[in-house]
């Protein structure tokens, strides 16, 4: 048996019982007479003593041990004299009669420890090193946390796990795709999904009710410092409703989270906010609620007033600090002057990181449409299966830019956390929509055939919304990178440094393929 008890368990109420460890040598310490190892696994650490009095060979077969060596020991729990009471086992430690060695290491290129010496580059070729190290480990608890939960709670609402395909045809979603060639259709390629949105709506047609996924998708595009070429997301899909049966339902997702993670309790319903507000008063479509100061329009309150430089502006807007209106000079110039401290190192404005307290709140009524000017086209500014609001659909013909949507983002401290719509269900519409977006006929049939064919064998109104779960879990762990919350992940130029890819493939594997490379 390599072991009867874990590191992270025994106690003061073990001692005297004889037990058996299995782990990592984590630090090993020789102090003459004695030599001391604290043991680690998973679950925490454990001191191991080894007397030079009583068991000599073993204590010099001890000495040759190295970090992160794999062994196994047998020995008495006995009480400490000098106690740790900052970790579970500090009141005792193992004197151990005899180990074995499981494995040996070579010495690790970077401690294991909680603030290490290795650089980032370093760690993520070692990556699997790196997951050794608590705060890492517990980064991936925390996730695994967040995800039963998440399952927990969406099964208590009736809704059911299905798996959609990964090797799939393109969906316009705003990305590039990655694609892979098929071998056996040879010049033909799968797509990877930068989401299972059309097959979500799919399973609506097919009856399932309520769908969710915790799924990986995929997105080529440039990457930013908290984007991964592949994510997951919290995919979620339902029948039978209307935009507020959608929020009630995600808005209880997140308290849910709220509750159990964070131990907090939002009070009340969560803030929605027209898309036009957000930009109207914070100037973003992901306000972060925590510091009020909304931006006051002043346009026409400050234009012809004999001031030229108002009087250029096309607008001009303030921030309202809350009493600020009252304060002397001298508070505004030591407010600056604190502002400017060379701690915080700013010229004159500041954000304070207030990671302990949360502002989440529904931004609702998107623009179906946002024109881009390189192109001369209409995109949809959500994806083209979301529905424009009832009242608007006549604008579709005259003025797509004014029709508004049934789309709705979730945002929490500035950060978008999720973002879904209310789905077009009828046919005609989505062809509609489809040629709105400058689809001819026949390309709408030839990537969306599959869909539009569904929408004639009666297909329930529905809608539903994806989370980034990468993005929440951190930002429930204060922090703002993703990649500290994935097992591995790809480094800011989307390489794996550990696997080393991406990489080259063979010239047959090229050749199976029908792939010529242009140099
Ligand atoms: N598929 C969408 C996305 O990934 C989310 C949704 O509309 O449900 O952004």
């Amino acid at each position: 048996m390599y072991r009867t008890h874990t590191c992270g368990e025994l106690n003061i109420s073990d001692v005297g019982e004889e037990v058996t460890l299995a782990g990592w040598v984590h630090k090993s310490r020789d102090l003459g007479g004695m030599t001391f190892i604290d043991l680690r696994d998973r679950y925490g650490k454990t001191q191991l003593v080894f007397n030079m009095e009583s068991n000599p060979e073993l204590c010099r077969e001890a000495r040759e041990l190295g970090r992160e060596f794999v062994i196994s020991v047998t020995g008495m729990v006995a009480e400490r004299s000098n106690k740790n009471l900052s970790i579970k086992t500090g009141e005792i430690e193992i004197n151990v009669q005899k180990f074995g060695i499981l494995n040996r290491s070579e010495l690790p290129p970077f401690t294991i420890e909680n603030d290490t010496d290795g650089g980032d580059e370093l760690r993520m070729k070692y990556r699997y090193l790196d997951l050794r190290r608590e705060p890492v480990r517990n980064n991936l608890i925390h996730r695994h946390n967040m995800a039963r939960e998440v399952r927990l709670y969406l099964d208590s609402q009736g809704f059911i796990e299905v798996e959609t395909p990964v090797l799939i045809k393109s969906t316009p979603e705003g990305a590039r795709d990655f694609v892979v060639p098929s071998r056996i259709h040879s010049g033909e390629f799968y797509a990877l999904p930068q989401s299972p949105q059309t097959f979500k709506q799919l399973l609506m047609v097919s009856g399932f009710d309520r769908y969710f996924q915790i799924v990986k998708c995929f997105r080529d595009e440039d990457l930013r410092a908290d984007r991964q070429p592949e994510f997951t997301q919290i995919d979620c899909e339902m029948s039978f409703v209307e935009q507020e049966d959608v929020l009630n339902t995600f808005e209880g997702l997140a308290k849910h989270l709220f509750k159990v993670v964070k131990k907090m309790e939002p009070e009340g319903q969560f803030i929605r906010m027209p898309y036009i507000d957000a930009m109207e008063y914070y100037g973003t479509d992901k306000p972060d609620l925590r510091f009020g100061m909304k931006i006051c329009r002043l346009t026409e309150a400050v234009k012809g007033k004999g001031f030229p430089v108002f009087d250029s502006a096309e607008y001009t807007g303030a921030i309202v600090v809350p009493g600020a209106a009252s304060m002397t000079r001298k508070d505004v110039d030591q407010l600056t002057e604190w502002v400017k401290r060379p701690q915080i190192g700013a010229g004159g404005l500041v954000y304070l990181r207030d990671p302990e307290k949360f502002a989440p709140l529904w931004v609702i009524d998107f623009p179906l449409f946002e024109w881009d000017e390189e192109s001369g086209r209409f995109y949809a500014m959500h994806h083209p299966f979301t529905s424009p609001k009832k009242e608007d659909i006549p604008l579709m013909k005259t003025d797509p830019g004014s029709v508004r949507a049934n789309a709705y983002d979730l945002v929490i401290n500035g950060v978008e956390i999720g973002g879904g719509s209310i789905r077009i269900h009828d046919r005609e519409l989505q062809k509609l929509m489809f040629s709105t977006l400058g689809f001819t006929e026949e390309e709408a049939e030839k990537q969306f055939g599959f869909l539009l064919n569904a929408f004639r064998y009666g297909a329930p109104p529905h809608g539903g919304v994806a989370f980034g779960f990468d993005r929440w879990v951190s930002l429930f762990a204060g922090s703002e990178t993703i990649r500290d919350f994935i097992a591995f992940p790809k480094n800011n130029s989307g390489r794996d440094v550990m696997i080393d890819t991406p990489a080259s493939i063979s010239e047959d594997q090229l050749k199976e393929l029908s792939i010529k490379l242009v140099k």
